[in-house]
């Protein structure tokens, strides 16, 4: 069972109150009428599904009840960091693909 941490109630909590939200960081397209029906179909349905670190929204249920971001490993389930909606990430996706390749090797 993970520990997750709530950036709003600041402690960790177990998982079982909170719930998966989807992946993070996806921007509405600020214009969709100008979208071809492919370009609107990739923004509601395809998601990323990489292996290795994932940043991801939860909502704290059964607590206080705000949305968040948790930047987790996919493949460890390691928690990294979790953070504010709005809140940048402390490691981007691509310095994190970068950093595991360099650890592979
Ligand atoms: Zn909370």
């Amino acid at each position: 069972m993970l520990q997750i941490h709530c950036p709003y109630c600041q402690e960790y909590r177990e998982e079982e109150e909170f719930s998966y939200a989807g992946q993070a960081h996806i921007e509405r397209p600020s214009e969709p009428e100008s979208l071809t029906d492919q370009e609107w179909a990739q923004y509601l349905f395809f998601r990323k599904n990489p292996r290795g670190l994932h940043h991801e929204m939860w909502y704290h249920i059964h607590g206080c009840k705000q949305f968040f971001n948790v930047c987790r490993h996919t493949v460890t389930y390691q928690i990294i960091s979790s953070y504010k909606i709005g809140d940048r990430p402390e490691l981007e996706q691509s310095k994190a693909v970068d950093k595991e390749s360099i650890n592979a090797n």
